[in-house]
């Protein structure tokens, strides 16, 4: 499920950013200051921060800016709030690591549609949307891995860890990730798990893969570690 934090001093709309963002079927969580989000990102990394610039102590934009030199936050999606209207303050915002940028009072239509958007960008494994390589679709809405195979989709059977780390290899396709990358981003970055781990939960999805002819599309890359491809051996 997709995590946001919003991060808004302000009760009300922090209230009303949140309720729309659940009702998206979003898991919200809101923090009154940059201490309580630092807090609960040290917790757990968001998949989205919703930030306001105007907060009580240190400013959103100083919050950002401090995630952004960090490696473990620094490629977290932000979506920076702020009733200064002000161009050199929106190029501030940005400057300062925020991804996208809305002015108060925004639109929540617009806030949800600016938040789908950065996910897709940024963090697409995050969303419930159906995604499909080399003719293998995945449906996170219906928890279903499909194909067509002569004529008829089938369903191949994969079990929940090998369908998240399915999802995000669907999701950043041809691209190569290492064993440390994978367990930071399928398992969650604080969970200390070896490294192995990961190969038996690869086996274990290409046996799933099997029975619809889709294991041959996750690939072993020698001393990097493993892509999914929509065309296998090429
Ligand atoms: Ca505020």
């Amino acid at each position: 499920m997709t995590r946001v934090l919003v991060v808004e001093d302000e009760p009300a709309i922090a209230e009303l950013v949140a309720i729309n963002l659940r009702h998206e079927g979003f898991e919200v969580s809101i923090a009154g200051d940059a201490a309580q989000a630092t807090a609960q990102v040290d917790e757990r990394l968001p998949d989205l921060v919703i930030l306001d610039w105007m907060l009580p102590g240190q400013s959103g934009l100083q919050l950002s800016r401090s995630w952004r030199a960090q490696a473990r936050t620094k490629s977290l999606p932000i979506i920076m709030l702020t009733a200064r209207a002000d161009e050199n303050d929106k190029l501030a915002g940005l400057d300062g690591g925020a991804d996208d940028y809305l002015t108060k009072p925004f639109s929540v239509k617009e806030l949800l549609a600016r938040s789908r958007a950065l996910l897709r960008r940024r963090a697409p494994q995050a969303l419930d949307e159906a995604v499909e390589v080399g003719g293998l679709v995945l449906d996170p809405a219906t928890h279903r891995v499909t194909r067509v195979v002569d004529g008829a989709a089938r369903e191949a059977k994969v079990g929940p860890t090998e369908f998240r780390l399915l999802h995000f290899l669907m999701t950043h396709p041809e691209r190569v990730h290492s064993r440390a990358q994978l367990l930071d981003r399928v398992w969650g970055d604080h969970v200390f798990i070896e490294e192995r781990t990961v190969d038996v939960h690869i086996k274990r999805l290409r046996e799933a893969l099997e029975p619809v002819h889709c294991a041959p599309l996750v690939e072993t890359v020698r001393g990097a570690g493993y892509r999914l491809v929509a065309t296998p051996g090429r």
